[in-house]
């Protein structure tokens, strides 16, 4: 029997998808290449899409890939932006059927939700019930949870409610090597190799997701949204060192460069926004918050225009699609600098981008602080037809810089984009990453 046939007996029908043009959506991610060029890539044969319903069934499709020596790449939201693992003969699992959501525990604030429920249905779930993640990446209307937990994803309100990291409780999984694994909800792990730390961030390497206990938060019924014009950007990053610092986070934070700046309010200097979020009956809680904020923030005039800045930041489609007519592709790179090599990654990162032939323009924004560092994402701009010729050597100049200042990536991942650089980062932890996965996934099913 041919390896779809095996599948379809196992799923059904309806739950096996080959051929072109139905295969087309799962060949893609958002990786900036691939947008660019995906109607050039060649699809071949060997490429199934199986739609599980539950472990037994991830577990029946392990078992037929490694009967018939397919390798498996797991497509969930597809909105990763640094290049999925995508073996040429595989079977792709979708997980959308894994959707469900539902209390675990209301009382402790504990959702269950099926590794490949959207993030934004989740959310709208929630809301529904009085009740919010705070994880609210910009792909909210894309990618799923299990992506956010593969990737280590992180949402704008990150300083009031962290990354996903900070609300994955317990969860559900598919081990190769093992099977089925349930590891329930705790308010704090104590136990070797917790599995929340091991699958955050893991990129698929050593199981799939199924389920995930998420903690959730009463929705904010008062907030606070102002925004500050500061001298320049590196005024701003001391500033958010301090605020960091003395743990007077805001629950959304987000320093502007010069060039976001103009672009979005049409001043000069730097535009530093931020939300605090409370209850209905503490206004003057959430008002006391803004007030020490802005104290430490020090002499700033207030910015026009916040609320729609707001509003529209979900609409970048419409953006990216203005900018590839005009001949323009758009890459986006995020980094993990320490407080001490911000504004040094910054500076560096414009000389050494601006001066290569085809990028017309850099700019950079901070959403994400830390006490010890920040996340800084840059985004640039290239001209289309240069892009194939200058991607990698774009990003090996941008990773080997900020290996110097701090981590190589903050919240995008590895993906294909960055493994050739991740001994920049990571000594001899390469090998002991594979040797866990290989452990994991002996016939290195999931890994590229
Ligand atoms: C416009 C835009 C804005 C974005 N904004 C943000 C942002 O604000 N914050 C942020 O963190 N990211 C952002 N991203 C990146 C992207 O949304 C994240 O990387 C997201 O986590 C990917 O999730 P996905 O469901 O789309 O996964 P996919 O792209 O389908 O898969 C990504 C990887 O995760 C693995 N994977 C997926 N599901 C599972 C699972 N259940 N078990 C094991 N492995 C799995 C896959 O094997 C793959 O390697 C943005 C992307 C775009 C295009």
């Amino acid at each position: 029997m041919r390896p779809a046939d095996k599948l379809r007996k196992l799923l059904g029908d309806d739950y096996v998808i080959t051929g072109w043009p139905d295969i087309l959506p799962y060949t893609r991610d958002y990786i900036v290449t691939r947008i660019h060029s995906e109607l050039d890539e060649e699809v071949d044969d060997g490429f199934i899409v199986a739609i599980p319903g539950d472990e037994e069934e991830i577990m029946g499709i392990l078992r037929i890939a490694r009967e018939e020596g397919l390798g498996v790449a797991i497509y969930a939201g597809g909105s990763n932006v640094v290049g999925r693992y995508m073996p040429r003969k595989r079977i792709v699992i979708d997980l959308s059927r894994l959707c469900s959501i539902e209390w675990h525990d209301e009382e402790s604030g504990i959702v269950a939700v099926g590794a490949g429920a959207i993030i934004g249905e989740l959310e709208d779930w929630l809301n529904r019930r009085g009740w919010t993640t705070g994880l609210i990446p910009q792909s909210i209307s894309v990618a799923t949870v299990g992506g956010l937990i593969a990737m280590g994803g992180i949402g704008m309100y990150s300083s009031g409610y962290g990354g996903v990291e900070d609300i994955l409780l317990g969860l559900e999984a598919v081990i190769p090597a093992v099977g089925h694994v349930r590891i329930g909800p705790s308010p704090r792990r104590n136990l070797p190799l917790p599995p929340e730390r091991l699958f955050t961030s893991s990129e698929g390497l050593i199981g799939i997701v199924t389920k995930a206990y998420l903690q959730a938060y009463p929705a904010p019924e008062t907030r606070i949204r102002r925004g500050l014009l500061l001298q320049s950007f590196e005024e701003g990053v001391e500033r958010l060192r301090r605020i960091a610092h003395y743990r007077a986070r805001p629950d959304m934070i987000r320093l502007l460069d010069e060039v976001e700046t103009q672009v979005t309010f049409g001043v000069d200097g730097a535009a530093l926004i931020y939300e605090i979020h409370g209850p209905a009956e503490m206004e003057d809680y959430v008002e006391a918050r803004a007030e020490a904020l802005e104290r430490l923030v020090g002499r700033a005039s207030e910015i026009e225009g916040v609320e729609r800045w707001f509003e529209e930041r979900y609409r970048y489609m419409a953006h990216l699609k203005r900018l590839y007519r005009a001949g323009i592709a758009v890459e986006t790179m995020e980094f993990s600098p320490l407080w001490s090599g911000a504004t040094k990654l910054y500076r560096g990162m414009r000389e050494a981008l601006l001066e290569m032939d085809g990028v017309i323009g850099v700019s950079a924004h901070i959403g994400h602080i830390h006490p010890a560092g920040c996340g800084i994402y840059f985004t640039v701009l290239i001209e289309r037809d240069r892009l194939g010729d200058i991607y990698h050597h774009m990003w090996r100049r941008a990773v080997t810089l900020a290996a110097r200042y701090g981590g190589i990536s903050h919240h995008h991942g590895v993906g294909m984009v960055r493994k050739p650089y991740l001994e920049l980062e990571y000594d001899g932890w390469v090998e002991a990453v594979e040797r866990v996965a290989t452990a994991l996934d002996p016939d290195g099913l999931l890994r590229p």
